[in-house]
């Protein structure tokens, strides 16, 4: 008995424990979801001391034992659960070790100004209708370039990995390019006909000022000079528009670059991620092919397809602001990603008879992928009412919902409630609640994990 009680006080102290400690949220969560069973442990095993050696006077001194089955604190009223005593002569609510049996929680009021436990009022809510579409997950294009190169060629080798981060003008991809190729030749054809034509000029005029050359022989020589310009010009602005740069027209045909080689770096756009990657040495690119992905996917798009029958009340709803949507994936089964509608398409799929809608999601911790099949929900304001509380004040223990209550002072009860529909950050109750109440939200499963302790901690009552 001594060893327990000691446990208990232990117990008790936790949830303090977790306030000075601040960061410890989620070690405290861990916990939790470490033994969800925990709470009922000690009827199901039926060799557990508390279940084999329990003293019979606590039956007698416990109004909720009928026999061996104990009636839940969720099927007992608040005024019964607040009257109750314990085998040690008080009121079980403010006995530490046995106020888990009435299903509360004592919370000093520190707490909760402190910010660990938020309270939050039960409000009747215009309830969102949602719609539900299937769509995929791409990636933001505002973030992202596609690079293809200019001109067709053979990839002959690659200088970035998929995922490494590159800088602007970083060389990426090389290719060999035939047409390329060619087009250097003329260039390089273009300014030996230059250099010629120059130096001819550069004769017939030395040979004007000495009087030995006709007019005739030095204009002809100055209108050869100014076509092989723009002839050489010409062959320039080609390559440039191929993706070359300046300074490799420069190189060309000096030393380490043959003449009509045919070598295009193709380099970063921007700074970014390499997010795809389709170059594979000795492939032939094309130029209406992406064969580099860069950018960042901080956002991601969902692109869903809405049924004819859904575009007016969608378009009707946007009006008064963007819609909310929720995205599933089936990567992450046991959570939602938020997101808003921010495009609807203007053709529609003369065959499937559905419009493309957008749904803009934020992806910071990237677990959004582009190729993912996402189940997109809309929330369309509609015009019935209900009873809603916030998302997290709502638990669950053995198949049962609840919520916690503030009774009076450090009090807290858990009552049980019955769900409706689930909205983004909001749950209907059909059942349990008046709407006068005040319940814990944030923070309420730090409550439900100190009832949870104490039951466990109760199983050594020896
Ligand atoms: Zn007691």
């Amino acid at each position: 008995m001594i060893r327990c009680k000691l446990r208990g006080v232990l117990l008790a102290v936790a949830l303090l424990a977790v306030a000075c400690r601040g960061s410890g949220k989620a070690e405290v969560a861990g916990e939790l979801i470490a033994d969800p069973h925990g709470g009922d442990s000690g009827r199901r095993q039926p060799g557990a001391p508390n279940a084999a050696s329990a003293p019979a006077a606590r039956e007698e001194t416990d109004p909720s034992r009928r026999g061996d089955e104990k009636i839940s604190d969720l099927d007992r009223s608040v005024e019964d659960l607040f009257a109750a005593m314990c085998e040690h002569g008080k009121k079980t609510h403010e006995c530490d070790e046995c106020r888990y049996e009435v299903g509360v929680v004592r919370v000093p009021e520190k707490l909760v100004q402190g910010g660990l436990v938020k309270k939050a009022s039960i409000s009747r809510r215009r309830v969102e209708a949602p719609i539900v579409l299937t769509g995929e997950v791409r990636f933001d294009e505002r973030h992202v370039t596609h690079v293809s190169p200019r001109v067709e060629g053979i990839v002959r080798k690659v200088h970035a990995t998929l995922g490494e981060r590159v800088r602007p003008s970083q060389p990426i991809v090389e290719l060999e390019s035939v047409q390329l190729g060619e087009v250097e030749s003329d260039y390089l054809a273009a300014q030996a006909a230059l250099r010629l034509a120059r130096s001819s000029f550069q004769r017939q005029e030395q040979l004007r000022k000495e009087q030995i050359s006709s007019e005739k022989e030095y204009l002809s020589a100055r209108h050869d000079l100014e076509a092989a310009q723009i002839r050489a010009r010409s062959a320039q602005e080609k390559l440039t528009r191929l993706g070359v740069g300046a300074g490799e027209v420069e190189r060309l045909g000096t030393a380490g670059r043959s003449a009509g080689e045919g070598a295009l770096v193709v380099r970063a756009p921007a700074d970014g991620i390499i997010l795809e990657m389709r170059a594979v040495p000795g492939e032939l690119m094309k130029p209406d092919e992406s064969i580099v992905t860069v950018g960042d996917v901080s956002s991601m798009w969902v692109w869903a397809d809405l049924h004819e029958e859904q575009l007016g009340r969608v378009l009707d709803a946007q009006r008064g602001g963007k819609l909310r949507a929720e995205i599933a994936v089936k990567a992450f089964q046991d959570g939602s990603f938020p997101g808003a509608v921010d495009f609807v398409g203007p053709a529609m799929d003369e065959r499937t008879r559905t419009v493309k809608v957008r749904v803009a999601a934020p992806n910071t911790d990237a677990k959004l992928r582009a190729g993912m099949f996402a189940t997109v929900r809309i929330f369309l304001p509609g015009q019935e009412e209900a009873l809603a509380v916030p998302r997290a004040a709502v638990l669950s223990d053995e198949g049962r919902s609840f919520v916690f209550v503030h009774h009076h002072g450090d009090y807290w009860v858990r009552r049980p409630i019955e769900p409706g529909r689930r909205w983004l950050d909001w749950v209907e109750v059909k059942h349990g609640l008046s709407g006068a109440e005040t319940l814990a939200a944030e923070g309420a499963f730090l409550l439900k994990s100190d009832v949870l302790r104490s039951k466990m901690g109760a199983g050594c009552a020896d």
